[in-house]
């Protein structure tokens, strides 16, 4: 790195006590973020809690973990010789080629001399009078900062149920989304599995293979489509090599969930009742999460999304032999799409194996866990091993875990405890210079993570250096920008069946959260058209300060 002059004086390769940027985290985020910002010469410091990087790639390691998104497109677009180099063995890649993949950046953008692993931020206090943040971490150090990243994840806090006697059980109980880093091994055990969500639903068939028996407790059925996995051929490859512009380009602007698909051109009720099923049995034949993408309005009219969770119900009577296990296994509290849609191998099917029961725990609630046992109203279920795939506090979670201090003392843990408040998803206005990737406001969640992490990382990055080159020393959300834009975030949501479910889009799984949808369902064509506009008008709805001695400016490289 040249000797170029950073915001705090100091060169990224200088090891001090205060930094340009600290970031929280060291998933696909963290590391793009603090590439980036080693591009503007800054001195920046990340931080990680895990013992390596990869983030969710890194504690998701439970059997049959895979990306929903397709692995060609669930990628960095921001380095064309990575796109064209990285080999991809199948459709959707397990969790640890998505883990080499990450391991692969960190090595290939030489990214590990700024990043501290086996940290944790505790603790980030913003100095009203010097304009810094004090970070604290879990190894006792204090480090000051311009800047704060939080590149924190939005799936990354894994939570325990909170059922009478878990402390108890004497065999192994495992989160899925915490899963221990040496081998697994079932073989010969009764493993009984709690939660029907993205991570039990992948992991139940690979356990159900391995076990001598599998019992899963189901809460709430969830509409699953089939993933259709396979390994990619070269041929596959190259065509999408070939047309990676094009599709990256319209994964950034034109298709809502940024993904690369085939887009509606009518609503389910254009359609006679046979065009209609020959249009799902296609999407079906071909799998995956963009089988939404059938139609233009199945997330917002509910005549039209019951044709197509109808047409799923028929698909699980059809796969699943018992008829009563098959009536359970179809959802029928939430319209289809508007809990996270799951995309599975065999997890059907699976409950046509006589190793596999399903055990509904709506009529037959589990009432505590014995120390070899699950006892539910009616029965006690005999298991050796107890699997978790019980979910994430999601989106808030991990910021809620670190103690962020901002103006006049309040903690953001106390703005946001009706629910999160924030400008754009990027900033909560009290909290100057305290950035947050995908944070609540913005599409994250809703979207392939990957193409929304580039922009907020493309974004901030550009916003510090417009600071930097402007002498401006804070930059902080403006009060009332961010109450339109919580309003309507709000009111977009309403406009369609989401707020409909108990997801955790809405907090509705964590006992006592706020009940609020917390991403942005405008489009992450539209909020990208939106976060440009505002940067143009010269970061409109944000308040800038100039330091009261402006720094020697660097020039960006
Ligand atoms: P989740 O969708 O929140 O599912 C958690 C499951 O546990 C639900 O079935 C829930 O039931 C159940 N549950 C929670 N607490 C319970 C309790 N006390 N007793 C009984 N059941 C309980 O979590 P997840 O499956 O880990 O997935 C979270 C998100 O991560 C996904 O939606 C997806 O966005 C992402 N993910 C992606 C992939 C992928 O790319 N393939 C894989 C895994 C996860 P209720 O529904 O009744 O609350």
């Amino acid at each position: 790195m040249s000797a170029l002059q950073s915001i705090s004086g100091k060169s990224h390769s200088a090891v001090a006590e205060t930094y340009d940027v600290v970031v929280v985290g060291a998933g696909f985020a963290g590391m793009y973020m603090l590439h980036r910002l080693r591009g503007l010469g800054l001195a920046v410091r990340v931080y990680e809690q895990g013992g390596d990087v990869g983030g969710t790639w890194y504690w998701n390691r439970y059997p049959g973990a895979r990306c929903d998104v397709e692995s060609m497109q669930y990628s960095y677009s921001f380095s064309d010789e990575l796109q064209q180099e990285w080999d991809w063995s199948e459709r959707y890649a397990p969790q640890p080629e998505i883990l080499k993949y990450a391991n692969h950046v960190a090595d290939r953008f030489n990214l590990r001399p700024d990043i501290q692993l086996n940290t944790r931020v505790d603790r980030a206090s913003f100095d009203e009078t010097a304009n810094m943040w004090s970070v604290i971490t879990s190894d006792g150090k204090s480090v000051t900062a311009k800047y704060v990243v939080l590149a924190t994840g939005c799936l990354s806090n894994a939570r325990m149920p909170d059922i009478k006697g878990l402390s108890d059980f004497k065999g192994r109980v495992y989160h899925t989304g915490h899963w221990p880093h040496e081998p697994v091994d079932f073989t010969g055990q009764r493993v009984a599995l709690i939660g029907t969500g993205s991570s039990g639903i992948q992991s139940v068939p690979v356990i159900a293979e391995q076990a001598n028996h599998l019992t899963v407790f189901q809460r709430t059925a969830n509409f699953s489509i089939p993933a259709r996995n396979a390994p990619l051929t070269s041929e596959e490859r190259e065509a999408f090599r070939a047309k990676y512009p094009e599709i990256r380009r319209f994964a950034r602007e034109e298709a809502r969930n940024g993904i690369y698909t085939d887009m509606p051109d009518r609503g389910a009720l254009d359609d006679g009742d046979n065009e209609r099923r020959a249009r799902y049995e296609s999407r079906w034949a071909r799998g995956g999460l963009t089988f939404m993408s059938v139609y233009n309005n199945l997330a917002l009219d509910k005549a039209a999304n019951d044709t197509a969770a109808d047409f799923v119900r028929a698909k699980i009577a059809e796969i699943v032999k018992n008829p009563q296990t098959a009536k359970l296994l179809q959802p029928n509290n939430h319209p289809i799409g508007s809990k996270r849609i799951c995309v599975d191998t065999d997890y059907f099917a699976t409950f046509n194996r006589p190793n596999v029961t399903l055990v509904d725990i709506r009529s037959d609630p589990i009432e505590e866990i014995l120390p070899n046992a699950v006892r539910t109203r009616a029965k006690d279920y005999e298991v050796d091993a107890l699997v978790l795939a019980t979910g994430f506090d999601a989106m808030t979670g991990s910021v809620a875990k670190i103690d962020i201090g901002g103006r006049n003392g309040q903690t953001l843990n106390q703005k946001w405890a009706e629910g999160p408040k924030t400008y754009l998803g990027l900033m909560s206005a009290g909290f100057p210079n305290l950035f947050i990737i995908t944070g609540p406001g913005s599409p994250s969640v809703l979207s392939n993570m990957i193409v929304s992490i580039e922009q907020h990382v493309d974004w901030i990055t550009d916003c510090i250096a417009y600071m930097r080159d402007r002498g401006l020393d804070s930059m902080e959300a403006q009060k009332n920008a961010e109450d339109n834009w919580v309003a309507h975030v709000n009111e977009v949501a309403h406009t369609t069946l989401y707020p409909q479910a108990n997801s955790w889009y809405m907090g509705a799984n964590i006992p006592g959260k706020p009940q609020i949808f917390m991403p942005y369902i405008g489009g992450v064509g539209a909020y990208r058209q939106i976060c440009n506009n505002v940067a143009a008008k010269g970061y409109e709805g944000f308040a800038m300060t100039a330091a009261e001695q402006p720094q020697k400016i660097a020039a960006s490289s």
